[in-house]
């Protein structure tokens, strides 16, 4: 006996396949995978809805005790048809093993990008005192928390750094090295300049709200990507957009995409307040909008899925493969109008919608968003209840 079978699921591309789920994992996959066998639990879909793998938001704040960016770890993650969120430096070496406690209690797969500063986010400027950048307990931190904290963050921005300018990232770069692990910069207003944050970065780490529109971005006066950009694309370096609530311009990231300049990784930068109130709502929402700048669909399910895998060293997420983990969202790919803002104020119509329905995490949890705003009728809604045995609303 099977412990899930989804039941004909349509892709993005049309196909319609099943996926059968056994001990957390894809164990079989294709068009009628499913057609001679049976499980605990099974999901009819009957070609309407779209399935995915599970979707990854590379950069949210989910530590609940956080003093300034806050929220719940699920109404981020399965609340949202999204399977793993990552939180990006909410929390230093300090409160680490406090959030880790916290996410074991939790429906979806949290990891995190531990801060170079050991008190995380507590203020606004967590960069401007180096005596916060304590290395020794930043790497006790890594060591007790293999596979958890899979990253390291450093927030370079004037508000954050100071008078320290450069001096957080020299550091962090360092650190980085006994690590291994990938870096994530913030990047936002200056000093320290772009173009001396970029020309640091190497391969694989990732400059996180790379579509900001303040002063301080990626396109120069002539309209075009900034040499430093382009070279740290060259090498390697990742680009993650980190909406937020100040750090998605729609004319900078029209522009970078008018350039080839697509993003790797697309993440919601979400917390209590900016999901509630917007601009952010969700990373379906993001998605669409980076659907209505002109990406395809499928380039927009990669940024969620296979890029972020990649880009995060999550060697088992991502694909829809046999092995891979029983991760998967379930959603519809909707033609209806919707208006979108970005964080500065700009607005654009999409016409077509990611609108998330489940999300299922190592095969054991389905989880239907109540979220009125989704846009699944209730009569849709209670047709996929019943179609799912043992359903676990949050
Ligand atoms: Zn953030």
């Amino acid at each position: 006996m099977n412990d899930l079978i989804i039941r004909q699921g349509k892709l993005i591309n049309g196909n319609v396949i099943d996926i059968v789920i056994n001990d957390g994992k894809i164990s079989a996959l294709g068009p009628d995978a499913a057609a001679e066998r049976v499980a605990i639990r099974e999901i009819h879909l009957h070609g309407h809805y779209c399935i995915s793998a599970g979707w990854i938001d590379a950069h949210t704040h989910c530590y609940p005790q956080s003093p300034l960016y806050f929220d719940e770890p699920d109404l981020v993650g399965v609340a949202g048809g999204v399977t793993t969120v990552v939180d990006a430096g909410s929390t230093g070496a300090d409160d680490i093993d406090h959030f880790y406690s916290v996410t074991r209690r939790v429906k979806t797969h949290v990891y995190a990008f531990l801060n170079i500063a050991r008190t995380g986010i507590c203020n606004q400027n967590e960069l401007a005192d180096m005596s916060y950048i304590d290395n020794e307990h930043l790497q006790s931190a890594i060591r007790r928390h293999k596979g958890f904290v899979i990253g390291l963050k450093a927030r370079m921005s004037k508000s954050v750094v100071g008078k320290n300018g450069l001096l957080p990232l020299i550091k962090a770069k360092t650190m980085q090295k006994m690590s291994g692990l990938p870096l994530m910069v913030h990047i936002g207003n200056s000093p320290p300049e772009l173009a001396e944050i970029a020309d640091l970065l190497t391969k694989g780490d990732i400059i996180t709200h790379c579509f900001n529109g303040k002063p301080n971005h990626i396109i120069d006066d002539a309209g075009n990507l900034k040499p430093t950009i382009q070279r740290a694309l060259a090498r390697g370096v990742i680009f993650d957009v980190g909406h937020g609530s100040e750090s998605l311009s729609f004319p900078v990231a029209e522009q970078a995409i008018r350039f080839g300049a697509y993003p790797h990784m697309i993440s919601s930068d979400i917390y209590q307040r900016n999901r509630i109130g917007g601009p952010v709502y969700s990373l379906a929402t993001v998605m669409t909008k980076f659907l209505t700048l002109g990406l395809p669909a499928q380039c927009v399910l990669d940024c969620v899925t296979i890029n972020a895998a990649n880009s995060l060293h999550l060697p088992r997420k991502g694909r829809l493969e046999r092995g891979y983990d029983g991760d998967i969202t379930i959603f519809e790919f909707k033609n209806q109008s919707i208006e979108l803002m970005d964080a500065d104020g700009h607005s654009r119509i999409g016409k077509q919608q990611f609108i998330p329905v489940a999300a299922i995490v190592a095969g054991t949890h389905v989880i239907v968003p109540e979220n009125t705003t989704s846009g699944i009728s209730v009569k849709d809604r209670v047709t996929l209840r019943r179609s799912i045995n043992n359903d676990i609303p949050l």
